[in-house]
């Protein structure tokens, strides 16, 4: 059996991960990374910002369920090499560096391989695949250097592309110096003169990361942020009690607003009983997929107009001291956090001038800044994703974007549809591209559980033959 995995970052080393754990022999894995620091890194673990904590605490980074702590009694087995990086003994409330994290991932790719099974082998391509064509029942990977390679079964894990360009007349701009359109790489903080103001368009938890570098460089100038709701994540509470499943509403159909109140009502009896509204946000977790494909396509939109901010702002949580430092930030009058709509950006030569519109009010403002950083979260419509493999297999009707643009249309196990809807045996995906089918699909708990599913899936075949070998 050969299957490939087109992105190494944490869906693409995980699948590898189990691959190397459950294949018998005869198994080749090719793991394809196109950024060679990035390979078992992704974007989110090769982060080379200053300040770059994990948004959930140690005790719930393990990349295993059936092991919950092996991330935190391997980062307690390895704290040592981390001095500088660490406050003291790790804790399992402690929210730890994401670059850590990396080099767990790393580690734990490493464990698998050795201990794979005799004819087990990982193959690692450093190299951009930019097209997979079917072969026959195959799938042929072709990669940017004019290599190629063919696969029984291939599995498409890129992951988090950068952030879009936001529609203003002066598209010019987003050609300057002065704009960063990834916020991950930490050089769209360097040379930045230390009383420069700064403009981070989207209030996620990538603005977090970049207050929070600034902060740690030592920057001194006044920072915006600019969205449209101007709502920050709501910090994390380590001590948040487990709250049992949720009986969600079963009736059809099921409409945006129903769910919206009895979240509403089970948030009212929760915080009666002790509990508090993340008790009850973290037990619907489980049931996000569901409820997601229960929601006929208008409630979906009506979902994504009105509830998502507040959703998205309440389930992906700051730590509790990002969010002190915001506050304090805040109150100092160094960062302004404006609910604002950004209407154009100009380069006037000695600065960014850019023109907003705050939410309720008719006139626009200008806010004169150094530097402007797209902290406005993934593009996650396929169409507009500049990549050559995207487009090919777009063109050649490989991939269908859901309606929504977010992400792309699978059955349930994974297995991408074509532009017709028919699954195309053999090629599969997971994570983030998986947000269409399953909403809640680019964190670790979902991705962990995704990974797990998929290399039974991808082993099926494989091992059935084997039982028939071993009968016979
Ligand atoms: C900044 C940031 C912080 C995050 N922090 C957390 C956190 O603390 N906890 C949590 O649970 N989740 C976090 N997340 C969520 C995150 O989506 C997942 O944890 C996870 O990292 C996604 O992994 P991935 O492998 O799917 O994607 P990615 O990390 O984006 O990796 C995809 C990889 O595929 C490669 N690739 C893409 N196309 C090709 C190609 N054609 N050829 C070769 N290589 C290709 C890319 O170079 C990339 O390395 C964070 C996300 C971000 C962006």
């Amino acid at each position: 059996m050969t299957i490939a995995i087109i992105g190494g970052g944490l869906s693409g080393t995980l699948t590898a991960i189990h691959l190397l754990n459950r294949a018998s022999g005869g198994t080749t894995v090719y793991l394809i990374e196109q950024d060679r620091y990035r390979m078992n890194r992704g974007v989110a673990y090769s982060s080379q910002l200053a300040f770059q904590p994990l948004n959930v605490p140690a005790s719930a980074m393990s990349l295993f369920p059936d092991k919950p702590q092996d991330f935190y009694e391997w980062i307690l087995e390895h704290q040592h090499r981390y001095k500088g990086q660490l406050k003291g003994t790790v804790s399992a409330t402690d929210f730890i560096s994401r670059s850590i994290f990396g080099d767990y991932l790393k580690a734990r790719l490493q464990d698998a391989e050795s201990g794979a099974a005799k004819g087990v082998r990982l193959v690692r391509i450093y190299d951009e695949a930019t097209a997979v064509r079917r072969e026959g029942k195959a799938f042929q990977i072709t990669f940017r250097s004019n290599e190629a390679i063919t696969v029984e079964k291939a599995v498409l894990a890129p992951g988090n592309f950068p952030p879009g360009h936001l529609p203003i007349p002066t598209q010019a701009f987003y050609g300057n110096s002065r704009y960063v359109a990834s916020p991950w790489a930490a050089k769209g903080l360097s040379d930045l003169p230390a009383d420069a103001p700064v403009l981070l368009i989207g209030s996620s938890l990538t603005m977090v990361d970049l207050v929070g570098s600034l902060q740690a460089q030592g920057h001194r100038g006044k920072v915006y942020v600019v969205s449209r709701h101007g709502l920050l994540p709501q910090p994390f509470d380590v001590n948040t009690p487990p709250y049992p499943r949720l009986a969600i509403p079963q009736n059809a159909p099921l409409s945006a607003l129903d769910l919206f109140r009895f979240v509403r009502n089970e948030i009212g009896q929760a915080v009666a009983n002790g509990y508090t509204w993340r008790s009850v946000l973290d037990a619907m977790r489980e049931d996000i997929p569901a409820i997601w494909q229960a929601l006929p396509t208008q409630e979906r939109e009506r979902f994504l107009r009105h509830i998502r901010p507040y959703w998205e702002t309440h389930r992906h949580r700051m730590p509790a001291a990002s969010y002190d430092l915001l506050q304090r930030l805040q109150a100092q009058d160094k960062l302004e956090v404006l609910a604002a709509t950004l209407i154009d950006m100009q380069d006037t030569g000695d600065a960014v001038l850019v023109t907003i519109k705050r939410r309720g009010e008719a006139i626009q403002e200008k806010l004169a800044v150094y530097r402007v950083i797209n902290c406005t979260g993934p593009q996650c419509d396929f169409t507009k994703v500049e990549m050559p493999l995207m487009r090919q297999l777009l063109a050649d009707g490989l991939l269908q974007p859901d309606a929504f643009r977010l992400g792309l249309l699978t059955s349930h196990n994974g297995t991408l549809l074509d532009e017709r809807g028919t699954p195309i045996t053999g090629l599969f995906t997971l994570g983030p591209p998986r947000k269409a089918m399953l909403y809640e699909s680019t964190a670790l708990r979902e991705i962990r559980q995704q990974a797990r599913e998929l290399v039974q899936e991808l082993l099926q075949g494989d091992n059935a033959l084997l039982r028939a070998v071993q009968v016979a």
